[in-house]
């Protein structure tokens, strides 16, 4: 069974390292990350709704820093390949596909820094 739905990086300036690096984007439908490759600080995302929404329809409000980011992927209500729009922000998460506009909704979750290095 196909899982994995979304996989795609962005690279930007991390937030919590301030280095630019890249920050790896997956999502399957009962979870969203984005994880810096640089430091490991990982953002999780869940399910909220999923809909067939109108372009626009999640647009947020107040995030300073939202990404919106275009990605090959099978959609999973009209089995479409093609380009999904991702909108990732402080804390909301979306995929929509083009074809159909299924949208998925996620809302941050947690947070937590994926490598603790141990100091020897
Ligand atoms: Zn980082
Ligand atoms: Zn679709």
């Amino acid at each position: 069974m196909m899982d994995r739905f979304i996989f795609t990086r962005y690279r930007t300036t991390c937030y919590n390292c301030g280095e630019e690096s890249d920050q790896v984007i997956k999502a399957v439908p009962y979870q969203a990350q984005v994880i810096c490759q640089n430091c490991g600080a990982t953002r999780i995302f869940v399910p909220r709704i999923e809909d067939v929404a109108k372009a626009g329809s999640y647009t947020p409000i107040g995030c300073f820093d939202v990404w919106q980011l275009v990605t090959m992927a099978a959609c999973r209500h009209c089995r479409v390949t093609g380009p999904h729009d991702l909108t990732i922000g402080c804390n909301h998460f979306t995929v929509r596909c083009r074809n159909c506009d299924f949208t998925h909704f996620y809302k941050f979750d947690l947070e937590y820094i994926g490598q603790c290095p141990i100091e020897e």
